[in-house]
């Protein structure tokens, strides 16, 4: 069977969102839904980034193939010391991507600290996620055009695709930007049928981002009644090809 793959999962503490997933959460609902791998990465509110990265790493070891580690720093922490720990969690920690959080770490995309991020990722040979959706004006899709133009072999993942409120923004610079790629989580079920049918399947991809939202997420895409094939491929084929997933 096809394995199905949560491309967006927090560990940790949030002081920006007010939020905290625990292990035991993430791993409940990952059997209560048939989830093989979560790709997980700390709250842009974490109180220490290097340390939720450690954690992340350890909760790697321990469930091996289960949880694959991704990276999110602020970069306006400085460029050396953003490009050193990111370095740190792809070369020690082998994380297979990062993130660049709009409205968690309050980058605009199109500043030098949003461009920090994109280079960084390019120079990493990583994709790079980015928060959309809630958060506007730093959050719209569009912003994240410009990057994908810059750094063309650059894989960019538009976390939540517009969130619904900007969905059809996300689905117009996926179809300009061939790049751009569509993380899911809190789009209306609609919306992400319009996706698959307009940017293709090998674009799109599940993701649930809170514990419990897993199962919601699994019944959204269920409820759809996509066809087979297409069906796993947006619920972790996708996904194993864009992180480049080895087990
Ligand atoms: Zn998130």
């Amino acid at each position: 069977m096809a394995k199905k793959i949560d491309t967006h999962a927090h560990l940790g503490e949030c002081c920006v969102f007010g939020l905290y997933a625990t292990e035991e959460d993430i791993l409940r609902r990952m059997d209560e839904s048939g989830v093989d791998a979560t790709i997980i990465q700390p709250y842009p509110g974490a109180t220490d980034y290097h340390q939720r990265h450690d954690e992340i790493a350890d909760l790697c070891a321990r469930h091996p193939g289960r949880f694959f580690g991704l990276a999110s720093v602020s970069p306006h922490v400085g460029k050396d010391k953003y490009q050193r720990e990111i370095e740190r969690c792809v070369k020690d920690l082998k994380f297979v991507a990062l993130k660049l959080h709009t409205i968690g770490h309050a980058v605009n995309p199109l500043t030098e600290d949003g461009d920090l991020v994109f280079a960084t990722a390019f120079q990493f040979g990583i994709p790079a996620m980015v928060h959309t959706g809630a958060g506007i004006p730093f959050s719209l899709p569009a912003l994240c055009m410009p990057a994908a133009n810059k750094y063309p072999d650059l894989k960019i993942i538009l976390a939540h695709a517009g969130g619904g409120i900007v969905s059809a923004e996300a689905q117009v610079a996926a179809s300009i930007c061939k790049n751009l790629y569509l993380e899911t989580s809190w789009c209306l079920g609609e919306d992400i049928r319009w996706m698959i049918n307009t940017i293709g399947p090998d674009r799109i991809m599940m993701g649930a981002d809170l514990p419990s939202n897993v199962p919601v997420e699994f019944a959204k895409y269920k409820a759809l009644e996509i066809e087979p094939a297409v069906y796993d491929k947006v619920m972790g084929e996708t996904a194993i090809d864009v992180f480049k997933l080895t087990w």
